[in-house]
Order: C-alpha cells, then sequence, then structure tokens
C-alpha cells in the first residue's frame, strides 16, 4: 500500500512529467472510483491542473476553480500516455490532456477513490477533517500529541496508524517507527513517555523524508507512478526482514490489531508506567 513517501513520489513524479495541463475530457470505466455524481465529477474537464500537492495519503490536483481529491488506497497508480487508449483492462479512469497525452488511473483492485470539489485556500478540504497534521509537517507539537493520545489504552502501533494521529503512515513506516524508537509496537499508548512522543515524531520525519529521498519503497504490489517497478528499493530494518538488522536475532511477525507487524524481541523493549 502507499503510503506517504510514495505517494510524494507519484506527486513529484507527476508534477515534472506532467507540469500544468488541462484536463480535456474525462472518461470513467468503473463507476465506483468515482465518490460523487459523476455529473459533479465531470466538471472537472476544460480545468488546468495548476499545482500538484499531497495531504497524507491524498493527492491533489490544484486547478483553476475545482480541485482532484485522489486516493491510491492498495495498489492505485497513475500511467501517462501518448495517447488515451486505456492501458489495459485495469485502467478505470482517463483524463484526457490538452497536449495529447492522458493520465490513466490503473488500479487492479479497484478501492481508489476520487472526489471533485470547490477549491480551498490552504488545502481545507472537509475531507481532511479527519485527519492529523501531515506527517513531515514541520510544524507538529509532540507534546500537543502527547497531551492527546497519552491517556489511550490502545497499541503503540494502532495509534501510529491511526490517520487522525499523523496522516500518511501506513504498516511498513509504522514497524520501521517502533523500531527506530526501540518500542515494541505492542507497547501501551497510555504507558508512554513525552519523551517516547518526542522520540516517535522525531524518528516518523527522519524515515518518511528518507524513504522520499530514495524515492518510496516498493514492496509487493506497489510501483512508483509511471509503472517503473523495483528502481527504488528502500533499505527496511524490520519490515518483512529475516532478521534484525541491528543485533541479527530473527524478526518476529505477530497479528497486532489484524495488522502483520514484525518486530526484534531483543532491540523493542514494552514500556510499562512507574510506580
Ligand atoms: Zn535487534
Amino acid at each position: 500500500m502507499p503510503e506517504l513517501p510514495e505517494v510524494e513520489t507519484v506527486r513529484s513524479t507527476l508534477e515534472v512529467h506532467l507540469g500544468q495541463v488541462q484536463i480535456k475530457d474525462v472518461q470513467v470505466l468503473w463507476r465506483n472510483i468515482v465518490a460523487q455524481p459523476l455529473e459533479d465529477f465531470e466538471k472537472i474537464k476544460g480545468q488546468k491542473i495548476l499545482d500538484y500537492k499531497r495531504y497524507g495519503k491524498y493527492l491533489v490536483f490544484e486547478c483553476e476553480t475545482l480541485t482532484l481529491l485522489t486516493h491510491l488506497r492498495m495498489v492505485g497508480k497513475f500511467y501517462i500516455l501518448n495517447d488515451d487508449k486505456p492501458y489495459d483492462q485495469h485502467v478505470h479512469v482517463i483524463f484526457s490532456l490538452s497536449d495529447g497525452r492522458s493520465l490513466q488511473y490503473h488500479d487492479t483492485r479497484k478501492f481508489g477513490k476520487m472526489k471533485v470539489v470547490n477549491k480551498q485556500e490552504n488545502m481545507q478540504y472537509s475531507e481532511f477533517n479527519h485527519l492529523g497534521k501531515d506527517a513531515i509537517d514541520a510544524s507538529i507539537c509532540a507534546y500537543d500529541l502527547y497531551e492527546k493520545w497519552h491517556p489511550k489504552k490502545i497499541h503503540l502501533k494502532k495509534m501510529l496508524l491511526d490517520q487522525s494521529f499523523l496522516a500518511g503512515i501506513g504498516n511498513i513506516y509504522a514497524d520501521e517507527i517502533c523500531f527506530a524508537v526501540h518500542l515494541d509496537p505492542a507497547s501501551i499508548v497510555y504507558d508512554l513517555s513525552k519523551k517516547d512522543f518526542e522520540n516517535i515524531v522525531f524518528h516518523t520525519q527522519r524515515i518518511l523524508k528518507g524513504a522520499i529521498l530514495s524515492g518510496g519503497t516498493t514492496i509487493r504490489s506497489y510501483t512508483s507512478s509511471l509503472g517503473v517497478h523495483g528502481l527504488f528499493q528502500l533499505k527496511l530494518n524490520v519490515h518483512a526482514q529475516k532478521e534484525c538488522a541491528v543485533c541479527h536475532t530473527p524478526i518476529q511477525k505477530i497479528k497486532l490489531d489484524g495488522r502483520g507487524t514484525y518486530r526484534c524481541r531483543s532491540c523493542q523493549k514494552k514500556k510499562r508506567k512507574r510506580g
């Protein structure tokens, strides 16, 4: 599943390869990708894409007066083609562009979603109301997060995956963040200290920014935006690994709140509140 760094890679790739281009026409081949009446979605016709943005795992195409919000979900990706014939049977939405090319949304699972909304200053879209700050936002305050989250008796990993904590972290990076802060993903948030929250914010941003620099991971189904396979394999320390990169203990795979989770029993400890 594309997480923040992968979506950022798609964003910057589209920005470079498409630039400011007008959407001349749109064909919806699989209705359920569009999360609104088709006539509202089709209002994007004639709009010029001015800016490619991202919030958490959302890719945001800001046009003149409207904005296209897209979420790739499990395996969605975009192709840029030189005509507007569908690349294959997994293409569900085709945007024909003024330069003769097309932007094609490809999704073998059909879980992705798209919506056209009125353009808002500073991405104040109601669709983002349930999200926390973007996980690499420089204004994130670890103490504010501590105040809000530390009373909760949930697993650390569940908090990291909750998009209302920070937007953009998924299963792979949640495991890597727990490893970096030396905490067992099954630690209870209630037992964590302010210092732990500081470490979590610091390492979340360090890991996600590092992954953006290397172009995101390409684990299993995910490929970078333009059908490029396997170019950017990020070095992971714990997720889907056989042995710990630090102490060489075999990595344990468990199910935690229904999600496959990797941990090193030697490097990652469960916190207990003192007293
Ligand atoms: Zn270890």
